[in-house]
């Protein structure tokens, strides 16, 4: 363990900046969500990242990105959507371990409609089922791999349709088999504002999380400024943040994004291609990386392959 921190102390000796993504932190493991940390992982990381490197806000990191002055080890952590388990499960642990962090809320989902895909996986999941009817066929669910493989069929099917295509597939899907959502997964205006009030920076990341690349200019500002709009309503805090959905800049968004991104008033904007960040860099396409592995030599090893990059 010694000479994994001495690596890491001579790699991350210079000035550049890491930011961590997040979606989800969940009470306990989902085996239809393997991907996703669960507390006990996420108290681990953030214990590990307390110690060993120095956490600071995206406000001090963009001060330092500009002054030049990006200190060892910097570390953000973000997290993107909006999920209530960001509020119950990890700002406890944030604290804790006093990590600032950025929540970056798409504003559509806060009103009690999960996102489409957690929808179509919280149908697979459902444990009184044993069976499903889709597309007018009686499927037997199966173990958890077969419920996994179901859902992701699902999801790939409907993940090319056009949007209103597509959330009535789910929406289909729900009623052929007369089923109501479970509870909603992702937090309303109050929890929002709560989490806020712990100190936790809350971002924009548009209304209805689109791929704004595909969009015209004035349908993406519109996206852009109304989620600002809607969450410096919520919070009474002016939103500094912005997290591009999906955010592979060429792929998901474009240059004219970003120009828009800057007009509403961001002051910095995070993508989801790999890597650090340092003097010189663009405040409006910061990159990130998801520390997503369970055990503590790939989370070093992950941090260590950024760097390097
Ligand atoms: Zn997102």
């Amino acid at each position: 363990m010694h000479s994994i921190l001495g690596a890491i102390n001579s790699l991350f000796g210079g000035n550049k900046l890491s930011i961590l993504i997040y979606h989800q932190v969940l009470e306990q493991f989902d085996p239809m969500r393997p991907y996703e940390v669960t507390a006990d992982t996420f108290d681990w990381h953030m214990q590990l990242i307390s110690k060993h490197f120095s956490p600071i806000s995206l406000c001090e990191a963009a001060r330092h990105i500009e002054n030049n002055t990006v200190p060892k080890r910097a570390i953000c952590v973000t997290f993107d959507d909006g999920y209530l388990n960001n509020l119950t499960v990890a700002q406890p642990i944030l604290a804790k371990y006093k990590v600032p962090a950025t929540v970056y809320v798409a504003t559509a989902f806060s009103e009690g409609a999960d996102m489409w895909n957690d929808r179509v996986l919280d149908l697979f999941k459902d444990p009184r089922l044993d069976n499903l009817i889709i597309e007018n066929t009686q499927v037997a669910l199966g173990d958890w791999n077969n419920r996994n493989r179901l859902a992701e069929e699902q999801l790939m099917r409907l993940k090319y349709l056009p949007i209103d295509e597509r959330l009535a597939g789910v929406q289909q899907l729900y009623d052929d088999n007369n089923l109501a959502d479970p509870e909603p997964r992702m937090m309303n205006p109050q929890q929002i504002k709560q989490l806020s009030e712990t100190g936790v920076e809350i971002g924009g990341h548009t209304v209805n999380h689109p791929i704004l690349k595909v969009l015209s200019k004035e349908q993406q500002f519109e996206e852009i400024h109304q989620c600002k709009v809607q969450l410096e309503s919520w919070t009474g805090k002016p939103v500094k943040h912005f997290a591009y959905p999906n955010g592979s800049y060429g792929k998901d968004l474009t240059d004219e994004t970003v120009q828009l991104v800057k007009q509403a008033g961001y002051e910095t904007a995070v993508v989801t291609d790999w890597g650090t960040s340092a003097y010189g860099d663009d405040l409006h396409r910061l990159k990130r990386f998801t520390p997503w592995d369970t055990s503590a030599l790939k989370f070093h090893g992950r941090l260590i392959k950024s760097r390097l990059r």
